[in-house]
């Protein structure tokens, strides 16, 4: 394992001295790499790589953005390479979220880009018939959600007897949205005689568990398994009244003195509902924004991500779930508008910015009810957070302007007073009026 010396955004040390080209990958995809723009391998690829192209099962502690799908694709890639055999699936990858799915799909097509290899993603909400497509042609790779797989194979589709590679990424997630049961029977109907790769970001009894019934003799890396938020990342803590946030955070982008930096922003609210309430709010005032969240359809959350990758969308509004896993290059600020329950989502929400050295902004809403969360954030990363004000924004008019507009609707549910449905899109900004963006 490399020696912890200089801090990285991939979540551990960066080696001293170590290439690519000294880990015997195949030519192709040695090129394909250098194609992507990576100059050195991360912590977990110089400690996966070596394991993998030597034929180990692999449990790999990491977290996504740590690196690990080239990690397991590039040796895979390289003993695919190694042995060619057209037209049969030899590789599958396991995940939780259609998302990482098809982040994955689109880092095997750039890894493989030298090599005539095909590769799929299956899962649920799109139709099937390309999928049954991909199976029926013996695509070399298929990155699968467990529901749909299952579903296919129970109706006989897909024939995984040359499988050589199976990928379990992400298990702990997979185990807490309950595909045990799915993951069980899909990895019985696979070949013994395989090479099973085991990814998560905590290692608890149930993966133990899974790596005695599924693994021969697996090696162990742990890496970028973080305790604490990237280096590369500024945070700062603006406490505000509930009633006042959505004001507060039309300021920010729009006239604050931080708007102009604000190019790419990936917001957090703790339901789909309070997701779906910010970004018709941003969209009254002009602000071109993204929903992703898990009542959208494939189709609506593919076309939201590709948007905001592409910079068409500033604004990307996301739930912890349907943001999981997203690999999105250059997100300027990630912003807590609802502050997270526990310190992992906090860690994991701020590391989609500040990745790959870039420096990055988080920036988190702590109301009266948050104090707690935030006491125990500040406890587990062992100091205090930063406060700051936003200049020149009237809290006091805020929190009465949004009282009286947006805050009646949420506050008179619990309380089940008649009259509380008005449609917050309907409502005037009132903070924002006049004001330009990026004043500095
Ligand atoms: P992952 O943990 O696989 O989601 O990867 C996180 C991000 O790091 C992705 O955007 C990758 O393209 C990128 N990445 C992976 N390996 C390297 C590397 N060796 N150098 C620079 N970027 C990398």
């Amino acid at each position: 394992m490399p020696d912890p010396t200089t801090p990285s955004p991939f979540g551990a040390a960066a080696p001293a001295a170590a290439s690519f080209s000294a880990l015997q990958l195949d030519a192709r995809v040695l090129s394909a790499v250098a194609g992507a723009g990576y100059t050195d391998p991360t912590p977990i690829q110089l400690a996966a790589i070596p394991h993998v192209l030597a034929g180990h099962d692999l449990i790999g502690l990491a977290q996504t953005g740590t690196g690990k799908t080239a990690a397991f694709m590039l040796p895979i890639l390289t003993r695919l390479a190694a042995a060619p055999q057209a037209r049969r699936t030899r590789v599958l990858v396991l995940v939780p979220t259609r998302e990482l799915a098809t982040q994955i799909e689109e880092n095997v097509n750039i890894y493989a880009n030298g090599l005539s290899l095909r590769c799929a993603t299956v899962f649920g909400g799109v139709g099937e018939r390309s999928q049954i497509n991909a199976l029926r042609a013996g695509y070399e790779v298929i990155v699968a959600c467990p529901g749909r797989l299952l579903d296919l194979m129970d109706r006989r589709i897909g024939d995984f007897r040359n499988l050589e590679h199976l990928v379990l990424d992400e298990a702990d997630r997979m185990l807490d949205m309950g595909f045990l049961p799915s993951i069980r029977r899909i990895v019985r109907a696979m070949p013994t005689q395989r090479q099973t790769l085991m990814f998560s970001a905590t290692l608890s009894k149930d993966i133990e568990a899974l790596t005695r019934d599924f693994q021969r003799a697996p090696k162990k890396v742990e890496i970028g398994v973080r305790t604490n938020p990237a280096a590369t990342v500024t945070q700062r803590i603006y406490e505000v009244p509930r009633t006042a946030k959505l004001s507060l955070l039309g300021y920010l982008l729009q006239q604050s003195s931080l708007a102009e930096d604000m190019e790419s922003v990936l917001i957090f609210t703790r339901t789909k509902h309070g997701a779906d309430r910010v970004a018709r709010k941003l969209e009254t005032m002009a602000i071109p924004t993204g929903v992703l969240h898990s009542n959208r359809s494939q189709p609506q959350r593919q076309k939201a991500l590709a948007n905001f990758k592409a910079g068409t969308v500033r604004v990307l509004v996301a739930t912890d779930i349907a943001a999981r896993g997203i690999d999105v290059d250059g997100i300027s600020h990630v912003v807590n508008y609802d502050f997270p329950m526990h310190t992992e989502d906090y860690i994991h929400r701020i590391g989609r910015t500040g990745r790959a050295n870039l420096s990055g902004d988080a920036i988190s809403f702590v109301c009266e009810d948050d104090q707690g969360p935030l006491r125990q954030l500040e406890r587990s990363i062992g100091h205090g957070l930063p406060r700051a004000r936003a200049e020149g924004f009237d809290y006091a008019a805020a929190e009465a302007a949004d009282v009286q507009n947006e805050g009646m609707a949420y506050r008179q549910r619990p309380t089940g007073r008649p009259g509380g449905g008005r449609n917050p899109s309907a409502t005037d900004y009132r903070h924002s009026r006049g004001g330009g963006r990026g004043r500095r």
